[in-house]
C-alpha cells in the first residue's frame, strides 16, 4: 500500500471542503478537491484517488448517481457526508453502493474515524474483469500486457496505471489494428456515456500515452483517428 492516501473530496461548499482538507492534510493524507460532479468523475478517472468522500447535492449532478456509476468500475471506498438525514437518504445512498455515510454537521473527530474506517477497504478492489476474460498475456514490442495478473510492463518493469486506464489500454489491446470509435470505449470502459464523455476519454488517453509511449507525441502504440477514435498497433 502507499505511504499516502489519497482522499478525493467532492464538495461544492468550499468552506466545508477546506474544513476537511485541513484536518487531512494534518493527518498526512494526500487530498484533491472537487467542486462539481463532473470535475469529481474527471479526477477519480485521472487521479487514482483511493477514497472519495462525496456530497449528494452537487451543482451538476446527484451524489447517488455518481456513486452508481463509479460502482459499475470500482469499488473504491466511498464516504457520504451529506446535510441529507432521512432515514431514507441514507439506505437510498447505501444502497447505490456507498460504504458509510456522514450527517453535516458532524464532529471532525468522527469524520477522521470513519476516514480509518474506509482506509480498510482500501486496496479491495474486486476483480471484475475476472470472469469470462481468458488467461492472456499480449507483447507489442517492448510492452507486455498480462491481462491475467492485470500487470502491464515496459522495457520489463511494471509501470501502474488507474483502473480505467488499464480497462482502457486492455479495450484496445483486445482490439488491435482495428480502430475502436468514442462510444466504443465509451460503452466498453465506462459503460455510461456521461463518464466517458470525449474530453473524459482523452484526458485518460493523453494519460496512459505518458506512461506506455517513448514521445507521447509521435505515438509507437496508440494512434488517433481524428473525430472517430483510435488504434491500437498491429505489432503481433
Ligand atoms: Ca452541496
Amino acid at each position: 500500500m502507499k505511504d499516502n492516501i489519497h482522499i478525493l473530496l467532492i464538495e461544492d461548499d468550499n468552506k466545508i471542503s477546506n474544513f476537511m482538507s485541513l484536518a487531512l492534510r494534518a493527518k498526512d493524507y494526500k487530498v484533491s478537491i472537487a467542486e462539481s460532479g463532473k470535475k469529481g468523475i474527471l479526477e477519480f478517472c485521472t487521479g487514482n484517488p483511493d477514497i472519495i468522500v462525496l456530497d449528494l447535492g452537487l451543482p451538476d449532478m446527484d451524489g447517488n448517481e455518481i456513486i452508481e456509476e463509479i460502482r459499475k468500475i470500482s469499488e473504491i471506498p466511498i464516504l457520504v457526508v451529506s446535510a441529507r438525514e432521512m432515514e431514507s437518504d441514507k439506505i437510498l445512498a447505501l444502497d447505490s453502493g456507498a460504504n458509510d455515510y456522514v450527517t453535516k454537521p458532524f464532529a471532525m473527530g468522527e469524520f477522521l474515524a470513519r476516514i480509518r474506517v474506509m482506509e480498510r477497504f482500501v486496496g479491495v478492489e474486486t476483480k471484475n474483469s475476472a470472469d469470462s476474460t481468458p488467461v492472456s498475456i499480449y507483447e507489442f514490442g517492448e510492452l507486455t500486457v498480462d491481462t491475467d495478473r492485470q500487470r502491464i510492463f515496459l522495457r520489463g518493469e511494471e509501470i501502474h496505471l488507474t483502473p480505467l486506464e488499464y480497462k482502457l489500454l486492455v479495450f484496445l489491446v483486445e482490439n488491435c489494428g482495428k480502430v475502436v470509435t468514442y462510444s466504443q470505449i465509451n460503452k466498453q470502459v465506462w459503460g455510461y456515456e456521461h463518464m466517458g464523455d470525449v474530453k473524459t476519454i482523452r484526458v485518460c488517453l493523453a494519460n496512459l500515452r505518458r506512461k506506455i509511449e517513448k514521445d507521447p507525441s509521435n505515438p509507437e502504440y496508440i494512434f488517433t483517428k481524428i473525430g472517430v477514435g483510435y488504434r491500437f498497433a498491429d505489432m503481433e
